[in-house]
């Protein structure tokens, strides 16, 4: 006897009729017509049954702060951060752990069970860090959250940066971040990449940093990333979030790019909803959209996830959580619509972030953690072409979150009584 039976489930990999057997937190068994039988069945009615979803790009010190101080009235990164420096000083822990909070109750409700959280290290009393250690730890039956320490200010033009990181990393924040295109040239930028790299080689950890965000074609610090994360045996260990700078470049040097991102192992990570809305804002018409070059990475073997960034903060007013309205922006933005593409999209927030961030037992074969979204969606295109409902949020056998199914009812004489945006 189980403890759990998911009946009647489709995967995302097009298998349908599953039944998932859970024992002691852990998916046990997955196949059709399963005779056992559990103390608790959930019949999932051929709806799409997913691992969670993961975000691999967040920053959870300023999520739900937006208006505070003011709104960023131009828009752009740059007033974003100056606003982030504006907001900073008023900060405190308890805030700040509050909003975080409350944000993972959402994310919960979403399906999204894995978090990587840049925080912000140049606050010198590091309250931001000291916040989020807090939430990771009080999150941690329900949620993982993967700490990034993130010298928002430069790690060379912060005074302090260097060392603030290096305590942030000493009080238990898991990944080395960084901002090469904000340091103050371009040799400073390369620099930090080289510093930061030895920095996590030294320590055993990942490096994600805040990578060429800008429409800059000649911001190539992602070819600096790849060359350290070759050199220091790093691959696999590596991401590059936004690489924005990469949509604006000589297709010639792409050529030669993409191979060296590829041999040393890093991924990257495009933000669409951000890097839709931050970038091309210097530019007239016609504007770019800056995000970087997802089908192309994909096509050289490159794993590519999407992030969230920011839900209602200095850089961004909207979001809730949402990975599959992520994914939806992702897809438009590179303009994925084969189906083959369209699935890369799902991974994008599912299977491949979790990689990223190296989550152990994620997936859906016996002897991961049982960890699910039932969505009320066929397929992984059906869910984001509808944002789909979840329906049950599972983790570690337990279900965390309902939310009932989306029906409409319609009084329209001659059609039928309800309607609900499936074929
Ligand atoms: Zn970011």
């Amino acid at each position: 006897m189980f403890d759990l039976i998911v009946r009647h489930c489709t995967l995302p990999d097009g298998r349908s009729d599953q039944d998932i057997g859970i024992q002691q937190g852990r998916i046990v068994a997955v196949h059709p017509a399963m005779a056992a039988t559990a103390a608790q069945e959930i019949d999932a009615a051929g709806y799409l049954v997913s691992p969670p979803f993961v975000d691999a790009h967040f920053h959870m010190d300023s999520t739900l702060s937006y208006g505070q101080p003011r709104v960023n009235q131009s828009g752009t990164l740059l007033e974003g951060i100056a606003l982030w420096g504006e907001f900073k000083p008023l900060l405190t822990q308890e805030a700040i752990v509050d909003r975080a909070l409350q944000y993972c109750d959402w994310a919960v409700a979403r399906g999204l069970l894995a978090i990587r959280s840049h925080v912000d290290i140049c606050d010198p009393r590091l309250l931001a860090t000291q916040a989020l250690l807090h939430v990771r730890e009080k999150v941690k039956p329900y949620l993982d959250l993967q700490l990034v320490a993130f010298p928002q200010d430069g790690v060379l033009r912060s005074p302090q940066a260097l060392s603030q990181l290096k305590r942030a990393l000493d009080m238990g924040v898991d990944v080395v971040g960084g901002i090469p295109h904000f340091e103050r040239t371009m040799a400073d930028g390369t620099e930090s990449v080289r510093i930061l790299c030895e920095l996590a080689a030294e320590r055993g950890l990942r490096v994600d940093m805040h990578c060429d965000e800008t429409d800059d074609p000649l911001s190539r610090h992602i070819e600096t990333l790849a060359f350290h994360a070759q050199r220091l045996g790093l691959q696999g260990r590596v991401a590059g979030s936004h690489l924005t700078s990469m949509h604006s470049m000589d297709n010639y040097y792409v050529s030669k790019l993409l191979p060296l991102i590829k041999e040393a192992g890093v991924a990257a990570i495009a933000n669409p909803l951000i890097n839709i809305t931050l970038q091309g804002r210097h530019d007239s018409y016609p504007k770019r959209r800056g995000m970087t070059r997802v089908p192309e990475m994909l096509a050289s073997g490159i794993d590519v996830a999407f992030g969230h960034d920011c839900v209602m903060d200095p850089w961004y007013s909207l979001g809730s959580g949402d990975m599959l309205e992520v994914a939806h922006m992702g897809l438009h933005v590179a303009q994925m619509t084969g189906q083959a593409a369209m699935r890369q999209c799902f991974e994008a927030v599912t299977t491949t972030p979790a990689r990223i961030l190296g989550l152990d037992g994620y997936g859906l074969e016996p002897g991961c953690h049982a960890d699910l979204v039932l969505l009320q969606a066929r397929d992984p295109v059906e869910a984001i072409r509808l944002r789909a409902n979840r329906l049950a949020v599972i983790r570690r056998g337990q279900v965390l979150a309902r939310t009932p199914p989306q029906v409409a009812t319609l009084s329209v004489p001659g059609r039928p009584a309800s309607v609900s945006f499936s074929l």
